[in-house]
């Protein structure tokens, strides 16, 4: 009886997450982000990672019909024409059933028309986006708040080395990361907007600065959500190789993708974390 649990045990242990990262088209190169993400979950020794490569921008989209129920987390490393209409119904049907998704940097440009898209991610940027896809969310007097002006979504400044700040600290996925880190060189995304529904948390914003060519708001970067059954976590960092090699960037995608497949976070906060004041990349 004993042999028969540890073996059990063993089993249960052994069995990765599956992870489906969607690539194929981006304003972003993704023939080299992608396997970074793969090497990034696989490294934890909790993800088994397929790929799904779209065709080509302007291709024959209906040929694409990855078969979401054979994973427990989708990563987004996507932002290009529209999904066939039967892969997004299967796509909804995915997350509305317990599904994790991954939002990750330019993936949160994509598809600005898809209603069911842009709840899941919250808030989103670029492809024609205004107020007619959402509000902004501000941060103001220690709370979030949705501001309805008028105006477009999706900007960055000049890229730099920026603090993330911890706006949620009891959630799987933040709890026990230092209260502010210092990012390595990115882009921060800023005036995204979207219907940031209820079930939106906030876990991090950082501040986009004017001289840096930013909004002078504290801006969401990293993002928790439902949707149906499902989980969502939204990273809008990680522009580039360098920007995906900061120890922040790499838990946090480990551990918000952990949390999309599973709502909990199993994994420890690893050595060498950015401190308040200094980087650090692996
Ligand atoms: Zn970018």
């Amino acid at each position: 009886m004993k042999y028969c649990v540890c073996l059990l045990t063993t089993v249960l242990a052994a069995a990765p997450l599956k992870v489906l990262i969607i690539d194929g088209q981006n304003n972003h190169p993704w023939q080299t982000t992608t396997p970074i993400l793969k090497q990034t979950l696989e490294s934890t020794g909790l993800f088994q990672v397929d790929v799904a490569t779209t065709p080509p921008a302007g291709g024959d989209m209906s040929t694409f019909k990855p078969k979401f129920s054979n994973y427990r987390v989708v990563v987004s490393n996507y932002n290009g024409d529209a999904w066939p209409k039967e892969t997004q119904a299967a796509f909804e049907a995915f997350v509305g059933e317990g599904g994790g998704f991954v939002s990750y940097h330019a993936a949160d440009n994509a598809f600005p028309d898809w209603i069911a898209y842009n709840e899941m991610i919250g808030l989103g940027g670029w492809g024609g986006r205004t107020e007619k896809n959402g509000a902004y969310i501000r941060f103001k007097a220690g709370q979030f708040e949705r501001q309805s002006i008028p105006g477009p979504s999706g900007h960055h400044g000049k890229q730099h080395e920026f603090p993330v700040i911890v706006r949620q600290a009891n959630h799987p996925i933040t709890k026990g990361l230092p209260q502010i880190w210092m990012h390595a060189q990115d882009e921060l995304y800023d005036r995204l907007r979207g219907p940031a529904p209820d079930t939106m948390t906030v876990l991090a914003t950082a501040f986009s600065d004017p001289d840096m060519d930013g909004s002078g708001e504290q801006e969401p970067v990293l993002m928790a959500l439902t949707y149906g059954r499902g989980r969502v976590f939204h990273t809008t960092l990680g522009h580039s190789v360098e920007a995906m090699r900061c120890v922040g960037f790499i838990a946090t995608l480990q551990r918000g993708t952990e949390w999309a497949a599973t709502g909990k976070v199993t994994q420890k906060i690893p050595p060498g974390f950015p401190t308040r004041y200094e980087t650090s990349v692996r």
